[in-house]
């Protein structure tokens, strides 16, 4: 009998099989079935050949009438000249470029499917180059004609001849959804839905199989998450119980502001789950700006007085440094134990990044596995070179969208008998599809609000193409900035470094914008220019990822302390960088960042008491995509709605792909724009699935669901620890 485990070579024979293997890594009858159609072209919507538009986009069925080879004038190589008539009788020109490769294929009596753009072409419509799939008998007669995703050995129509052969053979595969399920939601039986998909009858066929198909990928990363959550919880970890009158209480007593109603409710959830003998595993999101370190550190004296460690990550080491300051300064005595003036409930923060010197970092590895150090902060050097930690209780990560989910693993498998207590940090809002999926394994809370006297950005787009003169007055206002006692940054996109091509901090260009443009402006170059220039008076400092480790920290530093009113920096500023003195932001290039990025960068003034300004600086022409984003982000300053935009934004496997570390993609359907109602529903039927069957041993077809979304041996690494 044929299943969906069945080899394709039991069901097509060896050359069929090794070619679907070869070509598109398809083993078995369900992975065949599972490669869907890219597309449709519906008959009843084809365009006839009379009556063309030039500039219109057609699709028509047509049989080729001649094909001949000719010489083409400015290049090499042939052109195909083709003209192709329709069953009304009406012909067309179309040209193919690579004539040589397509001459066997696209010849006298072929019928296919053409589209593509109307043009003309001495005095004659054609189209150019146009994208064909040939069509055989079967083909004919149906109302629809799938397009597949093929490749130049495979095509399309083989793949579809494959397709209804396998479909033929499966008449009744098992579906793996409960019926429960499917009654309740109205889906299609997946035998109907996997006919339906490949052979659709009508518009409404490919729906409601989609809908169908789409339940299957949102309840396989469901189920794949929810095993991955139960794993977790299992776990044995610290409790790390509050202690009246210990470090937190001191810190509180002390703190010179009042937290935000959001600060407390995330405090006491994260108080209660560290509390716990079962790992917390928690994602704490709030806009550049909202307190999130306040919150970490409260959490991490939490730990301390419950007599264990705590470690926190930052992704760069300009970062750990900082934050390695900012909570001794938080701390105050608090942080001084065994110092002179320190109290007698203090602890130490310690700072162990890859960049210290051999006496420091053994020193700095000492108080780590002594448990003289209550608070470790690092980069991933800390993940690294395994640090010995005495009792590590609470592993907080910062800024999360610069760390895999690999990395948060990799710190929690150091110590078998008790899990860290994790909490990690990002100020990148997350779309609530994203929450539910690639951070799906984490409880997420929020932090929506500023604190209180936080001062409004105003985001202007300086758009050179039109107004090449306000140039001059970005310069001005940076230099009234500093005038008036504030600071300011200037970022480029690039570091360079003319001797290396490898640019560490570079920004990828949005791909968007494909022609030839002038390389993206380097704070190498620019920093001179602006010595020389319109900054000439100022005192400027240059920081970007490539200077040496402590050459940085001093750079910051001395901005810090105003003893330099501008930075010319990369994006190393982007994360977590905290001058409240700093006012104004020039980005230099600004299409060349991401809407998150611009976000996080603009987040780095308007800190402090004096309202902060952000100049967006492009060449960028009018009614481009570029300035289309630039506009957004000068239009809002609400972080979510720039979040969502910008998954709108970016490509969606990006997104997903995070999900499944370097395995190709099970999911085919599922869009975290399109599926949100789906996404949450699948989500609660999965929690309760794994809640009542915490192995799947009852729903031999959702753990086979499982295996294709994240791989099966990571499935069974979960199911492991249950
Ligand atoms: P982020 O969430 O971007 O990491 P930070 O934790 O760096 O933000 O906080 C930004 C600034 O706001 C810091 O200087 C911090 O001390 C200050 N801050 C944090 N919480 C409050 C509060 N409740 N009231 C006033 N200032 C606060
Ligand atoms: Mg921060």
């Amino acid at each position: 009998m044929t299943e969906l485990s069945t080899p394709l070579v039991a069901a097509l024979g060896a050359r069929a099989a090794e070619l679907l293997a070869a070509q598109l890594s398809l083993h078995t009858v369900g992975d065949l079935l599972r490669h869907y159609p890219r597309r449709y072209v519906d008959r009843g919507r084809l365009t006839d050949i009379a009556g063309l538009e030039i500039g219109e986009h057609i699709t028509v069925v047509a049989q080729v009438e001649k094909a001949t080879l000719r010489d083409m004038r400015s290049r090499n190589g042939k052109l195909l000249a083709v003209v192709i008539r329709d069953e009304k009788g009406a012909e067309l020109d179309c040209t193919f470029f690579n004539g040589h490769k397509l001459k066997s294929l696209v010849k006298p009596g072929v019928r296919a499917v053409f589209s593509g753009k109307v043009g003309v072409f001495n005095k004659k419509l054609q189209l150019t180059h146009p994208q064909f799939e040939t069509l055989d008998e079967d083909d004919e007669i149906r109302p629809f004609i799938s397009v597949y995703p093929a490749t130049g050995k495979l095509g399309s129509q083989v793949i579809a001849r494959s397709v209804r052969q396998v479909l033929d053979m499966v008449d009744d595969v098992a579906d793996p959804l409960p019926p429960s399920v499917r009654e309740r939601e109205s889906l299609a039986e997946l035998s109907r839905a996997l006919r339906r998909i490949h052979v659709p009858e009508s518009q409404n066929d490919i729906f409601a199989a989609r809908h169908r198909l789409v339940w299957d990928e949102a309840m396989g990363v469901q189920l794949a998450l929810a095993l991955r959550r139960r794993a977790t919880a299992a776990r044995p970890a610290a409790a790390c119980p509050p202690r009246p009158g210990g470090l937190l209480a001191a810190f509180d007593a002390r703190l010179p502001f009042a937290l935000t109603d959001g600060q407390k409710a995330v405090g006491e959830e994260i108080a209660a789950d560290i509390a716990g003998r079962h790992p917390m595993n928690r994602l704490v999101q709030g806009d550049v700006g909202a307190g999130k370190t306040v919150v970490a550190l409260r959490a991490m004296l939490q730990a301390v007085d419950a007599g264990r460690q705590a470690a926190m990550l930052a992704p760069t080491e300009v970062l750990a440094a900082q934050h390695a300051r900012s909570l001794r300064a938080l701390l105050g005595p608090l942080a001084q134990a065994g110092e002179l003036g320190g109290s007698d409930l203090a602890t130490r923060v310690t700072l162990l990044t890859g960049s210290l010197g051999a006496k420091a970092k053994r020193q700095a590895l000492l108080d780590a596995q002594s448990g003289e150090a209550g608070i470790v902060v690092g980069t991933h050097a800390l993940i690294q070179d395994r640090v010995g930690f005495a009792e590590l209780g609470l592993v907080v990560v910062d800024e999360q969208h610069r760390f895999g989910v690999e990395q948060r693993d990799a710190l929690r498998a150091r110590d078998a008998q008790l899990v860290p207590h994790m909490l990690v940090m990002t100020a990148t809002p997350i779309p609530r599809t994203v929450a539910m999926t690639v951070y799906g394994d984490l409880e997420v809370s929020a932090l929506r609000e500023l604190p209180a006297g936080r001062s409004p950005i105003a985001t202007t787009v300086v758009p050179l193409a039109e107004r090449p003169s306000w140039f001059k007055s970005v310069w001005r206002r940076v230099r009234e900035e500093v005038a008036a006692g504030h600071q300011a940054y200037v970022v480029c996109p690039r570091v360079g470094d003319p001797k290396e091509a490898e640019e560490a901090d570079d920004v990828e260009p949005p791909e968007e914008d494909g022609e030839a443009r002038r390389p993206p402006l380097a704070v190498l170059d620019v920093l001179p220019k602006l010595a020389e220039g319109e900054l000439a008076s100022l005192r400027l400092g240059l920081l970007h990822g490539k200077l040496p480790a402590d050459e940085k920290d001093t750079v910051m530093r001395a901005f810090e302390r105003g003893e330099l009113d501008v930075l010319v920096a990369t994006t190393v500023i982007e994360v977590g960088v905290d001058v409240p003195n700093a006012t104004a932001m020039v980005i230099l290039d600004a299409e060349r960042f991401g809407l998150s990025q611009l976000h996080q960068l603009r987040g780095r003034v308007g800190r402090g008491s004096a309202a902060g300004v952000c100049l967006l600086v492009t060449e960028m022409p009018a009614a481009t995509a570029a300035r289309t984003r630039l506009d957004a982000i000068a239009d809002t300053t609400d972080g979510f709605a720039l979040a969502q935009l910008d998954l709108e934004l970016r490509r969606e496997g990006d997104v997903l792909g995070a999900l499944q570390s370097g395995r190709r993609s099970g999911l085919r359907l599922l869009s975290l724009l399109k599926h949100e109602e789906i996404i949450a529903k699948a989500r609660v039927y999965a929690m309760d699935i794994v809640e009542h069957d915490p192995t799947l041993a009852a729903h031999g077809g959702l753990a086979a669901l499982v295996g294709q979304t994240v791989g099966d041996e990571e499935r069974a690494a979960w199911l492991d620890r249950v």
